[in-house]
This record gives C-alpha cells, sequence and structure tokens, in this order.
C-alpha cells in the first residue's frame, strides 16, 4: 500500500467506518496514546511480522527512526521506552507498569534488548532509536519505521503511523481492523445515530449496544465496560493517594492527593479503590465541594498518566481523566447502577467515533480540540443519558461541549503531558458537565448549531491550524516555558 500526502486531507473516516466501543475506550499506559500506545503497538505489530516471516531468530539488531510530532515530542512522551517495551513483546494493557520506568536502565546496563523477552539483540537506545526531528512521512505526521537486520538477508523495514488514541496504520498491512464490517445501524454521523434512536424508539446506547454485539455477546460487552469502568475508578484511586514529583524534568508536583486529603479529612486511607470510592460517595458533596471533587479525579487520572501509569485511553492518554471525572461525579452524585454506568460509557464512546470518522482524535492532526475537546463532547453526551435526557439533547451536550474547545492548541511543555495537559482534563471535566446540564434544560429543536456542524467546523480548523500548534512543541507555552527533558 502506498500512502500519499495529499490523503491528509481526509479525515479519519476513509480508514474505519465501523469501530467498536473496545476501540475507543481500551486499558493501557500513559502518558500519551498517539506517541506512547501507538508506537508500542507498532513495535508489537512488528514483531508479529517479523515471526511470520519465520525471521525472529535471525535478527541481529534493531533500529528506530522517528518522524514529524513523534520525533519532535517524542523523548518528552516516552516514545523510547514504549517501542522498547513493545519490542520486548509486553502487553499495555496487563504489563507490569514499574517495568517501564525500569527498562531503560535495565537495557541500559545489559547493552541489549530481548526480543519478545528471549531473543537478545544489541541495543544501545542514542544509537538505535534516531528522532529525526526535521523530517516527516507522508500521510500522517506521526511516523516511524522499524528495521531489523538479519543474518545472510535483507532487512526487514515497516513504516507505521500513530493516528491518535493508540490506533495504528501500518504502510504495508492497513489498519488494525482485519476486515471492513457491516454493521445493523451504520453510523457516520450525528444525524444517523439520531435517525436510529427515532426509527427504533430507543436510546443512544440501546443502538450503539446493538452495534456491538457484532463484534461480541451482552454479557462480554457488560463485563468488559465495567472493567472498564473500575480501572478508571483505581486509576483515580492511585492519583488520590500518590504524592511526589512527576517525571520528565519539569518539576512538576502532584496535586491531587493533597486535594483529596483536603476534602476527605482525616480518614484519608483506604484499603481498595472500591473502599475509597464508597467513602467519597458518601462524602454527600456540596457544591462548591463537587467542583473540586471533579477537578481532584481528572488531576489523579492524569497525574497517574503522566507517571506511565495504568489508564483508559478515551479517546486518548492526554485526555484520559475527562471522562472518569465526570463519571465519578455522576456514580457519586446520582443513583448510579452497574447498567446506567455501562450506558454512560457506551454513549461516550459512540460520540468518540463519531468525531474519529468525520474528523480526527490526534492532536498531531488537530490539536487538543481533538483530544480534550472530543472527551468533553463524549463526556456530556454520556451524562445527559444517565440523567434521563433524550437522544437530541445528549447530541446538543456533545456539540455544545466541542463549541467551546474550537481551536484549542497542542502545546505540551517540554513535550510532557504535564502543562498544560493536566489542568486541561479538568476544565474539559467541568465543560461538559456543563454542556450536559444546559442541554438537559434546552430545547434542541431551537439549536442553530448541530453536532455534525461543529465536528465538520472542527475539521476544518484543524486543517486551518497552524503547524506549531499540532503536538509539535514548537508553539504557544512550549516555546515560552523552556525545560530540559530527562528522558525515562
Ligand atoms: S495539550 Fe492537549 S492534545 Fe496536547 S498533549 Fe496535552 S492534552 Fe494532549
Amino acid at each position: 500500500m502506498t500512502i500519499v500526502s495529499d490523503q491528509l486531507d481526509i479525515p479519519d473516516r476513509r480508514i474505519r467506518s465501523a469501530i467498536s466501543v473496545f476501540d475507543m475506550l481500551k486499558i493501557g499506559v500513559g502518558p500519551s496514546s498517539s506517541h506512547t500506545l501507538g508506537p508500542w503497538r507498532a513495535a508489537l505489530r512488528f514483531l508479529d511480522e517479523v515471526e511470520a516471516a519465520g525471521a525472529l531468530t535471525d535478527v541481529e539488531s534493531v533500529n528506530v527512526d522517528l518522524y514529524g510530532s513523534l520525533a519532535k515530542t517524542g523523548r518528552g512522551h516516552g516514545t523510547g521506552v514504549a517501542i522498547m517495551m513493545g519490542l520486548r513483546g509486553e502487553d499495555p494493557e496487563t504489563c507490569e507498569v514499574d517495568l517501564i520506568t525500569r527498562l531503560g536502565a535495565d537495557v541500559a546496563l545489559a547493552g541489549e534488548l530481548r526480543l519478545r523477552r528471549h531473543h537478545g539483540v544489541p541495543f544501545e537506545r542514542e544509537r538505535d532509536i534516531q528522532f529525526r526531528t526535521d523530517q516527516s512521512l507522508d500521510f500522517h505526521p506521526n511516523g516511524m519505521a522499524i528495521t531489523a537486520v538479519r543474518a545472510n538477508d535483507e532487512p526487514l523495514v515497516r513504516r507505521y503511523f500513530s493516528i491518535g488514541g493508540g490506533f495504528i496504520v501500518g504502510e504495508d498491512t492497513g489498519v488494525e481492523a482485519p476486515e471492513p464490517v457491516t454493521l445493523p445501524f451504520p453510523i457516520e454521523m450525528a444525524q444517523d445515530l439520531l435517525r436510529w434512536t427515532q426509527d427504533l424508539d430507543c436510546s443512544i446506547a440501546d443502538v450503539v449496544r446493538g452495534n456491538e454485539r457484532h463484534w461480541r455477546t451482552d454479557d462480554e460487552i457488560d463485563t468488559g465496560l465495567l472493567r472498564i469502568r473500575d480501572t478508571m475508578v483505581e486509576c483515580m484511586f492511585r492519583g488520590c493517594c500518590t504524592e511526589g514529583v512527576l517525571p520528565g524534568g519539569l518539576e512538576v508536583s502532584r496535586r491531587a492527593a493533597g486535594l483529596h486529603q483536603t476534602l476527605m479529612g482525616a480518614a484519608s486511607e483506604f484499603d481498595s479503590a472500591d473502599d475509597w470510592f464508597h467513602a467519597v460517595c458518601s462524602a454527600r458533596p456540596n457544591f462548591d465541594h463537587t467542583v473540586r471533587w471533579v477537578s481532584c479525579f481528572a488531576l489523579a487520572v492524569n497525574e497517574e498518566n503522566a507517571a506511565f501509569g495504568r489508564v483508559v485511553t478515551a479517546p486518548t492518554n492526554g485526555a484520559a481523566g475527562v471522562i472518569p471525572a465526570v463519571l465519578a461525579h455522576y456514580l457519586a452524585t446520582g443513583t448510579a447502577t452497574d447498567e446506567s454506568a455501562i450506558r454512560f460509557l457506551l454513549v461516550a464512546a459512540e460520540i468518540g467515533a463519531i468525531f474519529k470518522k468525520r474528523a480526527t482524535i490526534s492532536a498531531a492532526m488537530g490539536g487538543c480540540q481533538a483530544e480534550i475537546g472530543v472527551s468533553a463532547a463524549m463526556a456530556a453526551a454520556a451524562l445527559v443519558e444517565v440523567r434521563g435526557g433524550t437522544p437530541a439533547q445528549a447530541l446538543m451536550a456533545a456539540e455544545i461541549a466541542m463549541e467551546h474547545h474550537l481551536g484549542l492548541t497542542c502545546d505540551p511543555i517540554g513535550g510532557l503531558v504535564q502543562v498544560p495537559c493536566i489542568e486541561r482534563n479538568a476544565m474539559g471535566a467541568m465543560k461538559a458537565i456543563t454542556a450536559a446540564h444546559l442541554a438537559l434544560e434546552g430545547l434542541p429543536d431551537l439549536a442553530r448549531v448541530t453536532l455534525d456542524d461543529v465536528i465538520d467546523t472542527m475539521w476544518q480548523t484543524a486543517q486551518d491550524m497552524n503547524v506549531k500548534y499540532k503536538e509539535t512543541s514548537e508553539g504557544g507555552l512550549a516555546v515560552r516555558i523552556p525545560v530540559r527533558i530527562i528522558e525515562c
């Protein structure tokens, strides 16, 4: 497959028209879906391809070239160590997260990297992972090439593109989805989703579940989504109980634990995430506390994300705190059940999928509107659904949430997913809650802007945006505040 640059103008919709809920909400590790998870998955796929060629044990060395945004912000985003984890064959969903921060030193000490944990090749990070900041590949700003040098044979070279949210595209093998699928209720735009709810006289969550049954049973859907919810709660728990300074050299102190201590008072030691969340739900917060709790939840997740912790990519890692914060707000203040938490996540995922099909969830393509803006839209619609709003009100909430993120730039200082990213999640969560309440009180028929209008506007804005503001750390705060990066 040859991918050419003029296709850059086409949103991700040409890449995949059927997206599972579990593609939009994935368990993984921080700090970045496009710059950490994507390259990690690319390395895993590379291993698969080398093994399929029967060549793993012939590999004498491996080297990696990173291009475009991956090269410019990859050091701060942990791209190098993510690739090393992938080449080791570690699964981002289940791996021991402590290994991530140890691996660089382990490999440096041993002077080798064990492919699939058993086939050792000499490896020196500075030599074998090259950040080619002055070069870009066609097709997408997040390009990379992995080369395996083999004994007595041609090198195996593969190019991959990390297109946001942990999705990757391989130059030769295409997208991760093995085959195109036709869902019972095809949805390309918000209008399609609304029409299905009207034709079937059902909620948004019902339509999404109907499509998800193409891939899995109801039992699997429910179990998987409850696991996503529990992973979000565990992440918030860890973030609320961990103090210290985030890695990377920016010397950003964690704040969630201090805020948590203030809100919880003396009784703030818990044996498990369940016990902790039960105590949070019992706190019966007043309005002032609600705002602080939502901020605390969002900060907690993104501090964990910045520290290579386990998070749910929703729809990206940089924006991973928005949906858990809004979900926790609902779980703590509403009459929530497992069933309503599942409906929340079904709706959130579908809204994210529509953005992915019609625009982008990649900051390298669209700036931070593609991350925080999309996650706020997802959370806003989900909150309306579980608060008893109509499908039209849910879409209206998503529209309002995105409308007030249009043009938001991506300018992470030092390429680290810390400033402005962590606070931005708290702001996104509060905007999502505000948007949901405006929509619940609103009349969608009178709205002047539809969700599809705002998605198309977001995409146009993305194309008009200067490349400096698209995850390159070449504009905005990233150039105003210099920092010396310490790679993990
Ligand atoms: S500024 Fe926004 S888009 Fe950029 S890395 Fe941070 S959270 Fe992601």
